[in-house]
């Protein structure tokens, strides 16, 4: 059996028959299948921290980023907003996704608020 891997950080053995332990529970003990020998659950700690970790990240950048371009205070450009006609649009850039593929561009009339974005 490979025990480089880091999965196997987390399968225990009983010390007594050599067979794999039953994963350890939110409480109590674990108790060998085979030759019933019961390890207590202080005895898990290390592994068990190990084994939640992963159910802890949770990534939500995405959403913020684009919610933040509903209050721009950039610099304002000479551009005609195709709405009301007016002449000055408040621009902001936003990066959407890898370097190469270059920047979103937002630009809001500075009169009715109209948004249009502009890929660069
Ligand atoms: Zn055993
Ligand atoms: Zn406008």
């Amino acid at each position: 059996m490979a025990n480089k891997t880091p999965f196997t950080s987390i399968t225990a053995f009983c010390a007594n028959c050599g067979s794999i332990l039953p994963l350890l529970q939110e409480f109590g003990s674990v108790k060998c299948y085979s030759c019933k020998s019961v390890y207590g659950a202080e005895k898990f700690n290390n592994i068990k921290f190990k084994y939640t970790i992963h159910f802890n990240t949770v990534s939500t950048v995405e959403n913020e980023n684009i919610l933040n371009m509903d209050n721009p205070e950039g610099p304002v450009v000479e551009r005609k907003c195709p709405k009301c006609g007016n002449d000055r649009m408040s621009y902001a850039t936003l990066q959407l996704r890898s370097a190469d593929e270059g920047q979103t561009v937002f630009y809001t009339c500075t009169s009715c608020k109209y948004k249009e974005t502009e890929n660069s």
